[in-house]
């Protein structure tokens, strides 16, 4: 008789892995970020990544982290968290957010004013920056669960060539 599986992700740490799943999507060549919403019965709301609003081709706007304002990303890209709510087809009132980075103070804004209750992060490296400390400031003020995972979730997803298609069909 065979016994169950003991280790198995829990739900936080399966949704941080959708989270991290999200952001191989991101065409952002030095971070990708993914988020994941998730209501209070475990059901997937809504996913979102780091990139360009839509019509904003990754091929015309600029991804480099340095320069003058309209050279650099941060003028165009939109964060992960934001993209998860703004995408989101039902409301997130009441839901847990997954992200692996902690959020910053503008997605922190949206994360207040759309209702989402707590947040699930693993890395804080940005903690004491100042956009951070205000991120924090009005999280709190807003009574948002802030939660680290115990553990860090690793993915390795492998695309490799499905030996069933025909390669005259392709
Ligand atoms: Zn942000």
């Amino acid at each position: 008789m065979s016994t169950k599986r003991e280790d198995v992700l829990n739900w936080d740490e399966y949704f941080m892995g959708l989270a991290h799943l999200s952001a191989k999507r991101s065409k952002d060549p030095n971070t990708a970020v993914g988020a994941a919403i998730v209501d209070e019965n475990h059901r997937v709301v809504s996913v979102g990544y780091n990139g360009f609003p839509k019509g904003c081709s990754d091929d015309e706007f600029p991804w480099a982290r340095e320069g003058d304002t309209l050279n650099t990303k941060y003028a165009f890209v939109v964060h992960a968290e934001l993209n998860a709510i703004l995408n989101s087809k039902w409301p997130v009132s009441g839901c847990t957010i997954y992200v692996s980075l902690f959020p910053c103070n503008e997605c922190a804004k949206a994360i207040i004013q759309s209702g989402i209750r707590r947040i699930v992060y693993e890395s804080d490296k940005y903690d004491g920056v100042a956009t951070n400390i205000a991120s924090k400031r009005m999280l709190r003020a807003a009574g948002v669960e802030l939660c680290r995972l115990e553990n860090t979730i690793h993915l390795e997803v492998h695309k490799t060539r499905n030996p069933e298609m025909n390669p005259k069909q392709d």
